[in-house]
């Protein structure tokens, strides 16, 4: 396995493999990698060649009162980590590799961006949009890997990859949890023991909406106060927000039908959690 942090560096070991016919997959992250990442780069392993691993905190897309600066990081543990994963190559750049002078170009989204994360974070998926543009330049990768714990940015990639013409593949992936149903995620470690206790509360109040709709609930607005009562009486975290929408089009929904997203956000002292469930009604 090699690390890489220069850009060119990078491009040309990837024109070297692509010159010999060898398929190319492609994991971005933000480190401080758990069993979701892994699964990402156990499936990237299995239909590619090559596996290229992107650790990168992405600046652009965290708000200025964000978890930029708190955002755990342990590169020595990722590494060991990806190397036991067979990962053949980490693409791990400084913050001006990346960005070396002001842009003169950023990607702005303009679908599927007006709710959900999109609408609570200005900005961030221009951010997403604008950081995976550039690591798609750079690890040309023949198949791209996401995880569907960030729905709403497997929906804003796949239209970048079709609206500029990518020539690659978005393979999405399903959502890994803890035993107690907490989706994975790097920012776990920053709960406060109690709110690690109390955030299953985002998981199951998700079950709770999918019970209520086998049992014949077609109302979207009565699973969301289904789903916010519950996580309001059941933590101390607050619902940032509970959303029922078309998927991947995001749109709203006076009756549930087709493929749906339920949508949660909730904020904790110093994190907020994101889970969904995205399930197709007949
Ligand atoms: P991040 O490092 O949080 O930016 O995540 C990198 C990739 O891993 C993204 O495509 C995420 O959607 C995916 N990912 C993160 N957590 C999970 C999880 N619990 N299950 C599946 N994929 C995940």
């Amino acid at each position: 396995m090699k690390v890489i942090t220069t850009i060119k560096e990078m491009q040309t070991e990837i024109k070297q493999q692509k010159s010999e016919g060898k398929s190319i997959g492609f994991v971005p992250t933000m480190g401080y990698l758990h069993e979701g990442h892994l699964t990402l780069i156990k499936q990237a392993r299995q239909e590619n060649d090559i596996v290229v691993l992107s650790i990168f905190v992405n600046p652009l897309q965290f708000g200025p009162t964000e978890d930029f600066s708190t955002y755990p990081r342990d590169f020595e543990r990722d590494r060991a980590l990806a190397e036991c994963e067979h990962v053949d190559y980490i693409f791990y750049p400084t913050v001006n590799e990346m960005y070396p002078t002001e842009p003169s170009v950023k990607v702005i989204v303009q679908a599927r961006t007006d709710v959900l994360c999109g609408k609570s974070r200005p900005g961030h998926f221009d951010g997403v949009a604008t950081v995976v543009s550039k690591l798609f330049h750079i690890v040309m990768p023949t198949r791209a890997y996401f995880g569907k714990k960030d729905a709403q940015q497997v929906a804003v990639i796949e239209g970048l990859v079709s609206d500029l013409n990518f020539p690659l593949d978005v393979v999405a992936v399903e959502i890994v949890r803890e035993e107690d149903g907490l989706a994975k995620s790097s920012r776990n470690v920053n709960l406060l023991p109690e709110e690690r206790e109390q955030a299953v509360v985002l998981y199951k109040s998700l079950q709770e909406a999918k019970k209520a709709i086998d049992q014949g609930e077609q109302n979207p607005h009565s699973l969301i106060i289904l789903m916010k009562e519950m996580i309001t009486s059941n933590s101390s975290g607050v619902v940032d927000y509970a959303e029922i929408y078309s998927y991947p089009q995001l749109k709203p929904l006076e009756k549930l039908e087709g493929r749906i997203i339920i949508a949660l956000a909730v904020k904790f002292t110093k994190v907020r959690l994101i889970d969904n469930l995205i399930l197709d009604i007949e």
